[in-house]
């Protein structure tokens, strides 16, 4: 921790696990629980900056291995780092570009045998698919989704990217697992990520030093071990403890596959053996009964690509459940995607319109349907925040997920 980034938790559950806090970084401050918009590449799709602010976003994170490739973080660096590249004032995030490297940049369901549920195989591939990246004990080598270059990603590298990158909150390089890998093959590559963590904090460190002028960039830790209770606070209770030439990680990623039904126990397990004064960020969640499991585990920052993209598929969130704008039952409705909702869709077009513009593939559409979507996450969480702060946590989430979960539509 520096000035220039730290964690201060507020209000505490009863439990000693789930709280409220607020991550000061550079470019501003992040009050917790918060939903980060993802903007993958530099941009949240279909929706303007302004828009993403408007909409009650802190943040926005991007992706490593995506401007890795495209347009190449040297080119974000002499732009003045990835909020000045896409005019975003507020604070950012890039992931390590690990996940999308290790599921080979096309997601592991593409490419890993869709059947094998309930097997233990460290290599099941689909039929026709190849595996278009290797891991070793020293990086990964992978073959780019865009045009077949063969790269190298290896913690340094990584950490050099994010540098350059310039975001305010950066990850640590680790092997992403899945929950078809055998323990055996899980503890060897838990050994993996932390020796990878040591070489991440040393990188940074080196690299702070260089790059002096510019904002502090803090580093997390990645937390892995599947669903394992005895990997999972092994991993965190190491990562917690790890120095490295007085370098210590800013904060902790919880990484890796995890089974719905056991999220908030897995959770819960990492953030006991964390210390409280430091930020945990959950990558990839954004149902809202994940949310409530996470947070009140002790999960402070979620980042989701869901609500954007099912948003350009017409799916449609509400305090009611979701439904698909697209279906014939909203061609006459005049009314609001949902009503009492206070994005600027709500505010101004009806689910008729909506309906029209998905109909007609228009590009507004998904521009609209991006922005109540993001809203209704960021303001559920938001939500959340303020029920830990009230002391009325149990009484909200028993009425928001009764309400969500009762009619879906
Ligand atoms: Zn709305």
């Amino acid at each position: 921790m520096t000035a220039e980034f730290s964690f201060a938790p507020r209000t505490v559950l009863p439990n000693g696990l789930g709280r409220t806090g607020v991550i000061h970084t550079p470019h501003g401050d992040i009050r917790t629980p918060a939903f980060i918009a993802v903007g993958t590449k530099a941009t949240v799709k279909a929706v303007l900056p302004d828009s993403v602010a408007e909409l009650g976003a802190q943040a926005v994170l991007a992706n490593a291995y995506h401007l890795f490739l495209q347009p190449g973080s040297d080119i974000v660096d002499s732009a003045g780092g990835l909020g000045a590249f896409m005019n975003w004032p507020g604070p950012t995030f890039t992931d390590s570009g690990g996940f999308q490297v290790m599921s080979l940049g096309v997601g592991f369901k593409k490419v890993l045998a869709m059947d094998a549920a309930g097997l233990a195989d460290d290599d099941v591939i689909a039929d026709g698919k190849s595996r278009l990246a290797h891991v070793d004990d020293d990086g990964v080598t992978f073959t780019s989704h865009l045009n077949g270059d063969r790269h190298r990603f290896t913690p340094e590298v990584s950490m050099r990217i994010q540098h350059e990158l310039g975001a305010d909150i950066m990850f640590a390089f680790d092997e992403c697992t899945t929950l078809m890998n055998t323990r055996e093959y899980q503890e060897r590559s838990l050994e993996r990520t932390q020796a990878w963590a040591v070489r991440c904090l040393a990188e940074h460190g080196r690299l702070t030093q260089d790059r002096t002028g510019k904002p502090y960039q803090a580093l997390f830790g990645v937390v892995q071990g599947a669903q394992y209770e005895d990997l999972r606070r092994r991993a965190a209770h190491d990562l917690a403890a790890l120095e490295v030439d007085g370098h210590r990680f800013d904060g902790f990623g919880i990484g890796g596959a995890l089974e719905k039904e056991n999220l908030g126990t897995i959770v819960g397990w990492v953030c006991s053996e964390l210390p409280v004064d430091k930020p945990r960020h959950l990558l990839g969640i954004s149902e809202p009964d994940d949310f409530f499991a996470a947070i009140e585990a002790g999960a402070d920052t979620f980042d989701c690509v869901m609500p954007s993209r099912v948003a350009r598929n017409a799916a449609i969130y509400t305090r009611d459940g979701r439904f698909n704008v697209n279906t014939a039952a909203n061609r006459r409705n005049f009314g609001p995607l949902e009503d009492g909702c206070d994005c600027y869709t709500c505010a101004h077009y009806t689910r008729a319109y909506l309906h029209h513009l998905f109909k007609a593939k228009e590009m507004l559409a998904a521009t609209l349907a991006t922005i109540h979507n993001e809203r209704f996450t960021v303001r559920l969480v938001d939500d959340i925040r303020a029920s830990i702060e009230d002391g009325r946590f149990a009484e909200f989430k028993a009425e928001a997920l009764g309400r969500f979960y009762s009619s879906e539509r």
